[in-house]
């Protein structure tokens, strides 16, 4: 049975909630239904960045500069130079 974190509409009430196939889970605080989902436990934000400063790094270290302006790249590869 996966526990997900859940954030009550209704009250502002975090909890977590065993959820069985097919029931709804309620906010233990107000009763309420309308909950919002909070994705995901396995991917707390610090590892979400640090997967993305490691594709960064591999995108550095291939030379892929796609997501910079031509003057910005030129800037990076000038400051390249001077390391
Ligand atoms: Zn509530």
């Amino acid at each position: 049975m996966p526990i997900y974190d859940y954030h009550c509409k209704s009250c502002a009430h975090p909890f977590e909630a065993l959820v069985r196939t097919g029931s709804v889970p309620v906010c233990p605080q107000c009763g309420s239904t309308d909950l919002q989902k909070c994705v995901s436990p396995l991917a707390p934000a610090g590892k979400i960045e640090a997967i993305r400063m490691a594709h960064r790094r591999v995108a550095a270290a291939q030379g892929h500069f796609d997501h910079y302006s031509p003057s910005d790249k030129a800037k990076l590869l000038q400051g390249k130079k001077n390391i």
